[in-house]
């Protein structure tokens, strides 16, 4: 135990990482809110998913995804490297388990954006540690004009998306928390508020006991 003359400072005290699952149909704002929040919070990373889709001209390979073939993505599956995976949209996405085990037993925050499937087999594998944030859309027509906005996928692509929203919105019964995305500000304060919130639970947080072992065993000097 530490001495009483040098307490525990509060902003030390030892917690358990956070598993933050965000899902939304695609376009209601949820990879803008995951890369913000990631910007602007540094105790938070992201989990690096695999796919079988095809790179995005925006995207970089080994950042927003590590992109895979089919024939990759079946081996990374039976030798139990993934720690959850699922299809989505036609194609295979996976989250790997080495990066998640690894900030887990380091105490450190993760963040998923992955889908409905994936958020449910994280919740059965390891539901102490996951919260689970699922972002709708204000309206229907506004999730399409974001996703014809973004014009990064085929109008093909877009109708497909369009058609799976419905589905994935019908497993928001299964997420901790619901968050509007009518406003982007908004939304964000929301999904900050929800971590700071849940970093400071109780369960989540061995230290506090050492923690609050110091405070009864002080004795302040007499002024
Ligand atoms: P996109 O192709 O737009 O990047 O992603 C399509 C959907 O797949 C999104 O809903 C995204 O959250 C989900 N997704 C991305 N990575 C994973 C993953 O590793 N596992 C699962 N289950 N879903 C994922």
């Amino acid at each position: 135990m530490r001495p009483a003359e040098t307490p525990t400072k509060a902003s030390t005290i030892a917690r358990r990482g956070l598993m933050l699952v965000i899902s939304s149909p695609s376009g209601a704002g949820k990879s803008t809110i995951a890369r913000n929040l990631l910007e602007a919070d540094p105790e938070m990373s992201i989990s690096v998913s695999v796919t079988t889709r095809k790179r995005r001209p925006s995207e970089i390979d080994g950042r927003h995804y590590h992109f895979k073939s089919i024939r990759e993505f079946e081996g990374l599956r039976q030798t139990e490297a993934l720690l959850e995976w699922a299809e989505v949209h036609g194609n295979f996405y996976g989250t790997p388990r080495d990066a998640v085990e690894e900030a887990m037993s380091e105490g450190r925050d993760m963040l998923f954006d992955i889908d409905w499937q994936g958020a449910q087999q994280l919740q059965d594998k390891m539901s102490g540690d996951v919260v689970s944030i699922f972002i709708l859309p204000p309206t229907m027509a506004e999730l399409q004009s974001r996703l014809h906005r973004r014009a990064e996928d085929t109008d093909e692509v877009i109708a497909t998306r369009l058609a799976n929203s419905r589905a994935e919105i019908e497993h928001w019964l299964e997420y901790d928390y619901i968050v509007v995305n009518e406003d982007l500000d908004t939304a964000f304060a929301a999904v900050r508020a929800i971590v700071e919130a849940e970093r400071l639970r109780r369960d989540r947080r061995p230290g506090l006991f050492e923690y609050v072992q110091g405070l009864l065993t002080e004795t302040p000097k007499l002024v």
